[in-house]
């Protein structure tokens, strides 16, 4: 999911995104710089945490299709908590 997508998911904007080979799971767990939501200006770094359906949960019924977006968390975080590096 690239950055227009997400920000599609959440009504907002993001013009940022802080990589590193410390996050092992980098499609799941996002950190990215958030410009507005909401038609609001904004300026803060969140950590989004995705996940996507596997083929089991779609055995089971609890998705629709592999790789369809089935959890969305968010927080407002200043620094990476994978490598330690301050967000700016
Ligand atoms: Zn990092």
């Amino acid at each position: 999911m690239n950055l227009i997508e997400l920000g599609e998911n959440t009504d907002a904007e993001y013009d940022k995104e802080h990589s590193c080979a410390a996050n092992v799971y980098p499609d799941c767990d996002r950190l990215v710089h958030c410009v507005s939501q909401f038609d609001q200006p904004m300026d803060s770094w969140q950590l989004h945490n995705l996940h996507f359906a596997d083929a089991e949960e779609v055995a089971l019924g609890d998705a629709e299709d592999v790789g369809e977006l089935t959890y969305h968390s968010m927080i407002v975080v200043n620094f990476c908590p994978f490598c330690g590096e301050k967000l700016k």
